[in-house]
């Protein structure tokens, strides 16, 4: 198997317990030295509420959404926002690069196969940018590994939020509406809102909103990097 990323071969490299459990890892499409670029945030002093690295407590942020919309921020990630994540998004979304799609789906399958929820939805792509990349880059990084039901639908903005500062990120209004198929869901169903990337929160507490004001309880979000 070659890395998505590099093209280098990826060493199998099983432990014997794995080899015995074969079955149950997920496929890998990542090398080692790729790998070694990341920096994992499981196990460091994460704000309890949105993940963000070397926090000790509930950060600013999250104290900031819970006085605004009173909401209860219950985020994870699974990677620190660095250089490797920058260059992957960059081939995978602008340059368009799906096969990128499947790059992290070891880290994603094991993080789904400990963490379970009744509905999983995802930040869906405005309709511009769809029909511009040609995929949805939320959808096709989950769409393996997740159940997905389009349960959101967004609104174009004025200005695409890779362009924006962080305080115009910050006060972009509510961008999203709930699509018809939500109000079919029981409100104590427990919910989980997927995205690629978590950078001020914004995008991810406007979806939050959206199940929040239509009462339901149990709300989780997630992103690959944070
Ligand atoms: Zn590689
Ligand atoms: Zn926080």
């Amino acid at each position: 198997m070659k890395c998505l990323n590099c093209g280098n071969d990826i060493a199998n490299n099983l432990q014997v317990k794995e080899i015995f459990l074969f079955n149950e890892i997920p496929e890998n499409y990542i090398c080692n030295l790729c790998r070694s670029q990341l920096a994992p945030l499981a196990n460091r002093n994460n704000c309890p509420r949105c993940f963000k690295p070397e926090i000790n407590g509930i950060c600013d942020d999250c104290k900031m959404w819970e006085q605004k919309y009173q909401i209860i921020n219950c985020h994870q990630a699974l990677f620190e926002y660095n250089q490797f994540i920058h260059n992957y998004f960059k081939l995978y979304k602008r340059y368009g690069d799906v096969l990128l799609a499947k790059l992290f789906y070891q880290d994603i399958k094991n993080w789904s196969l400990k963490n379970h929820f009744d509905v999983v939805t995802y930040i869906p792509a405005s309709q511009s940018h769809l029909q511009i990349r040609g995929f949805d880059p939320v959808y096709e990084l989950y769409a393996d590994i997740f159940d997905l039901q389009p349960l959101l639908t967004k609104v174009d903005s004025d200005k695409p939020q890779a362009q924006k500062n962080r305080l115009e990120r910050l006060r972009t209004p509510q961008t999203f509406s709930p699509l018809p198929a939500m109000a079919q869901i029981q409100k104590n169903q427990s919910i989980l809102i997927l995205d690629d990337i978590y950078t001020t929160g914004r995008t991810l507490m406007h979806a939050h909103d959206i199940f929040f004001k239509a009462n339901f309880k149990k709300i989780t979000t997630f992103s690959l990097s944070r």
